[in-house]
């Protein structure tokens, strides 16, 4: 799962990249993880590993990480293949969902690609760009189903689909707001395209120190989270200087940075939970004196999937899920409280694994 961070030049998108980078979690952990300069990974924080990580004292913690892609060069004329255009709108292709970075601070230092801080405007200036990509890839699919319903009719049904959703995107509108306007069925025939507005958005709201303490206080921040709403959108402060500067320090020293600036979290922090939800992810936990580890797996998975996320043998000879809740633990003490409780719950292969369960797997090898 990987998220895309976009945005105009100059607004803060590689200083929000290099935060993530050295807040890396170590890539060893991650053999799944793409290696590329481009793509950083993180720790999605998780209060619940570090209580247990307290509890059973491993010698590794390891939590759950995403990937974000660095995606630079994405300017005004792109769909057009302006800048380096094309490539740029691939890049994004690839990913799962987008990251916006809007600049909402003012720096006569840092020059504006339009001369002025805009976030509205900047907001557009990037959607539009995504929108005419997805308009020509729309007609390329129309001419496909086009020439397909020439042998059968029922891509008939495509061709006015994918016609309809033509003239929302010729509006500036994206695909994304298009699924609502359409039957299940047809959303669901939207989906199989790759098209760059259909992926869901968090804005990252790019203040400067005094915005971030406050954003409220901010005329830009709160266009951007009028506009977020609006789309049904998520808007996240941030300020990519100070993450990039939060990132370098420990735990106790992040703390007590965050207690002086008056925030609880880090835009960072904020940013990479609300990343994990947008993708309908969640974490389930396993403890021991050797590890204590969160696993990521998407909402609805079944007890043998989310075994199979530790090692294929496990899902394939999956006997049983001894389950545990966070609180239920957390309650009791230690695992042996709550077994002698009876809170440990055998479960089967049908238990959809819930968010935060602590869980041990027996399995056939
Ligand atoms: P990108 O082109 O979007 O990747 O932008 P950069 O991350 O390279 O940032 C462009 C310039 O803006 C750099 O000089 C940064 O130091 C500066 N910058 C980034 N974030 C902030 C911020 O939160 N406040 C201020 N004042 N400057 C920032």
């Amino acid at each position: 799962m990987k998220l895309g961070i976009v945005g105009l030049p100059n607004v803060g998108k590689s200083t929000l990249f290099n935060a993530i980078t050295n807040a890396g979690a170590e890539s060893a952990n991650y053999p799944f993880c793409t290696i590329d300069p481009n793509v950083g990974m993180v720790a999605v924080p998780d209060y619940r590993l570090d209580k247990l990580s307290e509890m059973y004292n491993p010698k590794k913690t390891t939590p759950a990480v995403i990937e974000f892609v660095d995606i630079a060069g994405l300017v005004k004329g792109a769909s057009r293949g302006e800048g380096l255009g094309n490539k740029f709108l691939a890049n994004i292709r690839m990913t799962d969902a987008i990251v916006h970075v809007v600049r909402c601070f003012d720096d006569e230092n840092v020059i504006h690609v339009e001369g002025s801080t805009d976030p509205i405007r900047d907001m557009d200036t990037i959607d539009l760009e995504l929108i005419l990509a997805d308009a020509e890839m729309v007609d390329r699919r129309i001419d496909k189903a086009q020439k397909a319903a020439k042998g059968d009719k029922k891509f008939l049904h495509e061709v006015e689909v994918f016609s309809g959703l033509k003239e929302w995107l010729n509006d500036g509108k994206s695909a994304r707001s298009y699924l609502s306007e359409v039957s299940e069925d047809d959303a669901a025939l939207i989906g199989t395209s790759e098209l760059l507005s259909l992926k869901p958005v968090i804005y990252a709201a790019n203040l400067d120190e005094d915005g971030f303490a406050d954003p409220q206080a901010v005329p830009y921040y709160k266009q951007v989270e009028e506009r977020a709403q609006a789309e049904g959108a998520q808007v996240i402060p941030v300020c990519a200087k100070l993450e990039a500067e939060i990132a370098e320090l420990d735990a106790e020293e992040k703390a007590m940075f965050l207690e002086e600036l008056g925030v609880k979290e880090s835009g960072l922090d904020r940013l990479v939970k609300a990343s994990y939800t947008l993708l309908g992810l969640i974490s389930y936990l396993t403890s021991g004196e050797d590890e204590c580890r969160a696993w990521t797996i998407t909402k609805g998975t079944k007890a043998p999937q989310a075994a199979g996320k530790i090692h294929s043998d496990f899902e394939r000879g999956f006997i049983r899920a001894e389950v545990v809740s966070y609180d239920d633990l957390m309650a009791c003490g230690t695992m042996a409280a709550a077994r002698e409780k009876g809170l440990i719950r055998s479960e089967g292969k049908e238990y959809v694994v819930q968010d935060g369960d602590i869980i041990l797997f027996r399995f056939n090898v």
